[in-house]
């Protein structure tokens, strides 16, 4: 018997084996939780099948979180597959490339409304509608980055969307707590994803962070994995609204 046996958690944003989500899926799995995963193009659908079935999960279900209908379609299907969702994860963003590299004050309208729609509406537009399933109380998690606090060169658009998705934690716990609804956020240190293959120089972050981190090491899928199993499970169940750093210390350090 897992953690997480009979729980029944939605994760969106596995893209290949590197995603945060994954991570997160495959520790979810191991403690033995029900799990539906999402694609939002038929491109990821192909990375994301194959995964899906390392873990004998058959709930492999569309949803572009930019479309309404998508979200509609992707919990009509969960209640009449499942009656009842415990927890969901949130591990998606994005933004243009052309305004991540451009100086912030040059920052497009178009690229403002996209980045904060995929990045930071979306957790909105889930808790909305996860909250009608979650009959016993549950769970939300969503994935942060430190600069949404802090400025981080080259992180521009991404860093507003972010300080939006954080603040959005924060209303969301207060809305759907009496609920016995939780919402918080893991904000993690740099790890070599997909999405952070768009941040200009990201190498070099990385290997900065190494050197200078507390720690002395990078992130692991693993380290935001144990931190999502906390904020899922009943191990954080007096915990609402918080953001926590999984970041080998960094965010302690002064300049
Ligand atoms: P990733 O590329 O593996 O995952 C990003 C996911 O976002 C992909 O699965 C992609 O399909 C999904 N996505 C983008 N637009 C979407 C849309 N319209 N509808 C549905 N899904 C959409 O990268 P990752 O690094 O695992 O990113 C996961 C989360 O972690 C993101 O919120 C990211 O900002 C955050 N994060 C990443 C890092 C890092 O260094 N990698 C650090 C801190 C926080």
């Amino acid at each position: 018997m897992g953690m997480f046996s009979g729980k029944r958690i939605l994760v969106l944003g596995v893209a290949n084996e590197r995603s945060i989500a994954w991570g997160i899926t495959e520790a979810l799995h191991r403690e033995g939780a029900e799990l539906a995963l999402t694609y939002m193009n038929e491109a990821i659908e192909k990375r994301v099948r194959p995964l899906a079935e390392s873990i004998q999960c058959t709930n492999v279900l569309p949803c572009d979180v930019q479309k309404d209908a998508d979200l509609d379609q992707l919990f009509a299907e969960l209640e009449s597959r499942w009656g009842r969702v415990d927890g969901v994860v949130h591990s998606l963003a994005f933004a243009d490339r052309e305004d991540l590299q451009r100086p912030f004050a040059q920052t497009s309208r178009e690229g403002f409304r996209l980045a904060l729609d995929v990045s930071a509406y979306s957790l909105i537009a889930l808790a909305g509608r996860a909250e009608k399933l979650m009959t016993q109380g549950g769970a939300l998690l969503t994935l942060s980055y430190v600069g949404a606090q802090r400025v981080v060169e080259n992180y521009n658009i991404m860093g507003v969307a972010k300080a939006a998705l954080e603040a959005s934690v924060r209303y969301l716990a207060a809305d759907l707590g009496p609920k016995n609804i939780r919402v918080n956020a893991v904000s993690a240190g740099p790890i070599k994803t997909l999405a952070a293959s768009g941040i200009p120089h990201f190498k070099d972050l990385l290997s900065a962070f190494a050197q200078r981190a507390p720690l002395r090491r990078n992130v692991s899928q693993e380290d935001v994995a144990q931190a999502a199993l906390f904020y899922l499970s009943n191990m954080s169940s007096g915990i609402t609204g918080e953001v926590t750093f999984v970041d080998c210390g960094f965010n302690v350090l002064g300049v």
